[in-house]
């Protein structure tokens, strides 16, 4: 059997790709990670195939039923919640099916910062503002390595989201008042488009509180930069040179001063 890496999106079940929906209906084995991903998705499998949660299982369980149905025909389904190549533990599982000769192919998805982004309506990287998006977290079970310190990565003050880090708000708000300054808008997506998402807004100053109030603990992204202006204000920002009149490009000619 062939193993497709999904990635499923952020939870709502429509954020999947037609791709990743496609593959699912074919699937006949299916393992998912049972913490994140909705399982609503899981309807759209046949309903005699065998389907595991690998939130119970080890690395080598997972492997196992890779190896064991190699010779087969067919599809496995290996969910993953947002997208696979962020904080998803592929690289272990395409490395076993390298080893072991077992074809495997990877589907993006809608990573949980999109959906964040989404949610409040905010661009990214904006002109005059930042350029440059950081994904990071902060160490945990995982540690980040040293070169990679929450103080390192946001010395460019880019526009930052922090993964799997929100049980530490307080530690991190402390770190990135004074780079960032203490009055820049935190945004803080909790389940970011599920039926129980909550936008919290903030600054550095204040988030830790706020989060604390809301009871917030996990499945959240910390949102941090100068971009977040966006939330409370207009067009501080330089506009985009792809629609600007005066610009020239492949598609559209741009109009002359006269
Ligand atoms: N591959 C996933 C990330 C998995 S790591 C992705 O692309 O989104 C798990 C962490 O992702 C959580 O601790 C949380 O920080 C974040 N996360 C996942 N889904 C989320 C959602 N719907 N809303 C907010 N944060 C989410």
């Amino acid at each position: 059997m062939k193993v497709f890496f999904i990635g499923a999106g952020p939870g709502d079940p429509e954020l999947i790709t037609l791709k990743g929906l496609n593959c699912i209906k074919k699937a006949d084995i299916i393992i998912y990670a049972g913490s994140l991903v909705n399982q609503e998705i899981l309807q759209y499998g046949s309903p005699q195939i065998p389907v595991f949660d690998s939130s119970g299982m080890d690395y080598k369980e997972i492997c196992r039923i890779y190896a064991e149905n190699r010779e087969k025909e067919g599809i496995i389904a290996r969910i993953h919640t947002g997208d696979p190549s962020v904080y998803g533990a592929i690289q272990e599982q395409i490395d076993f099916c390298r080893g072991e000769n077992i074809p495997w192919e990877v589907i993006p998805g809608v990573s949980s910062f999109q959906a964040a982004a989404a949610a409040i309506g905010q661009e990214l990287t904006l002109p005059g503002v930042s350029q440059t998006v950081v994904l990071s977290r902060i160490s945990g079970r995982t540690a980040v390595p040293e070169k990679e310190s929450l103080e390192k990565i946001a010395a460019s003050r880019p526009s930052l989201i922090l993964f799997l880090s929100i049980s530490q708000i307080e530690k991190i708000c402390a770190v990135l008042a004074p780079i960032y300054g203490e009055n820049t808008i935190c945004v803080i997506v909790y389940r970011a488009s599920w039926p129980d998402e909550q936008i919290i807004m903030g600054t550095l100053e204040d988030m830790a509180v706020r989060v604390e109030k809301a009871g917030i603990t996990r499945q959240a992204l910390i949102m941090v930069g100068e971009v977040f202006r966006a939330q409370k204000e207009s067009f501080f920002y330089e506009f985009s040179k792809l629609y600007d009149p005066e610009y020239f490009h492949g598609w559209r000619k741009g109009s002359t001063k006269s």
